[in-house]
């Protein structure tokens, strides 16, 4: 029996697409300690690998403002962090290997002190350089994101400095964002992936993995029932924005959809509660089962977020803010699944109107079941592929 280490970046985001795979290795026999943040001891606990609570102070991440060098500074600190409180206790593990996900600097980097084999878990397909082509409009998101500074903060940054005096480590800009192995699992089908990832064999492109697609819940599903369905979700990171929220309700109101508006943890949901009955607004929803039921999405175009409607057939209007989003977002425009739009621009009566108009497109909705029948084929065995790679990569 093999035993290994699972270190994860604590966001659902970095989680979902892996526990798939993390509950294949558990059936196949191995020891999985799976180490991250209190807040996920659940989802991780139904996988059956053990769960451990990360020692230190830096456990909750937040991108503000949509920064992504402060997202960078943060990711940096928890570096730190988790190496300072959690190395020597993982050293005493003597695990056969670690596993670690795209965002978990320390993971890898854990791997390396201890001289242990290593795989990096990637819930979206990596983005450098040579994934996109650089515009006029490309270049304006990245600055918008904060990419130029990113750079300057990383040379300033003082718990890079302390990487590199206490454990030598030379953090490079790459490994804070795609940590790269010899192997490299990721968790979405190749038909998403950028034409510079078709040929590299690093990548491993094993389809999305949907470990809750079935897991009971007590949503009112009943509700939904012979009714156009649009689902609006911000994602859980970038979802603080009552005024959106309060736009979809004007956009909506008296309608002849039900809306369901999954709005996150940063807000209550008493702020809207006077919303109209054709309205289901809560904190979370079981989104990879409530997404068979649904007509439109309306998303950010987080990598797990489109995986799961494209296996659900669902067409997308996408709002993304994050610059990876972005890309997500035109890959899906290209494959005719969904329309690319600004949230920023959004008015009620807009919204409506396109709303409407990919609700009653039937070529978008032939190209959805299109797509959904190669990414729900990929589906069904994504975890038993990642597994199998794995397995096979650590006996090498
Ligand atoms: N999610 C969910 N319920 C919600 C909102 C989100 O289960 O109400 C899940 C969703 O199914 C997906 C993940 O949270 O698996 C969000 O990941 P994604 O990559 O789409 O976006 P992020 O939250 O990382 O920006």
């Amino acid at each position: 029996m093999g035993k290994a280490i699972f270190l994860n970046f604590p966001t659902h985001g970095c989680i979902n697409s892996l526990l798939g795979t993390v509950s294949e290795l558990v059936n196949r026999g191995q020891k999985i300690i799976y180490y991250c943040t209190e807040e996920f001891r659940n989802k991780i606990e139904q996988t059956g690998a053990e769960f451990r609570p990360y020692k230190g102070v830096v456990n909750t991440f937040k991108i503000e403002n949509d920064d992504l060098s402060k997202a960078i500074e943060l990711s940096v600190e928890m570096a730190v962090d988790k190496l300072e409180h959690n190395l020597e206790a993982i050293r005493k593990e003597d695990p056969d290997y670690i596993v670690h996900d795209s965002l978990c600097t320390w993971g890898k980097q854990m791997a390396v002190i201890l001289g242990c084999p290593s795989v990096n878990l990637m819930h979206s397909f990596p983005v450098t350089k040579s994934s996109f082509t650089f515009s006029k409009q490309t270049a304006l998101l990245l600055a918008k994101v904060g990419f130029y500074k990113i750079k300057n903060e990383l040379k300033t940054n003082s718990p890079k400095k302390i990487l590199k005096q206490k454990y030598n480590i030379n953090l490079s800009l790459a490994d804070t964002m795609i940590n790269r192995e010899s192997l490299n699992i990721v968790y979405t089908s190749r038909h998403m992936a950028p034409d510079s990832f078709q040929s590299k064999k690093d990548f491993v492109f094993v389809g999305p993995s949907l470990f809750f697609k079935k897991k009971p819940s007590n949503f009112p599903f009943g509700r939904l029932a012979n009714r156009k369905v649009v689902y609006i979700s911000l994602g859980t990171l970038h979802n603080n924005n009552p005024s959106f929220y309060d736009m979809c309700i004007r956009a909506f109101r008296e309608s002849e959809y039900i809306v369901v508006i999954s709005i996150g943890f940063q807000i209550d949901p008493i702020d809207f509660s006077d919303y109209p009955h054709n309205f289901i607004i809560k904190r979370s929803v079981p989104q990879q089962i409530l997404l068979k039921q649904v007509d439109l999405f309306i998303t950010h175009a987080g990598m797990n977020s489109v995986n799961e409607a494209v296996c659900c057939g669902v067409p997308m209007l996408l709002l993304p803010h994050q610059f990876e989003q972005y890309l997500i977002a035109q890959k899906v425009e290209e494959m005719g699944i969904g329309r690319l739009m600004t949230i920023k621009k959004m008015t009620p009566s807009i919204l409506y109107k396109h709303v409407h108009k990919l609700i009653n497109d039937s070529k978008i909705k032939e190209q959805a079941e299109k797509y959904k029948v190669l990414f729900s084929q990929e589906e069904k065995l994504a975890h038993v592929k990642a597994a199998d790679e794995i397995l096979g990569y650590i006996r090498k």
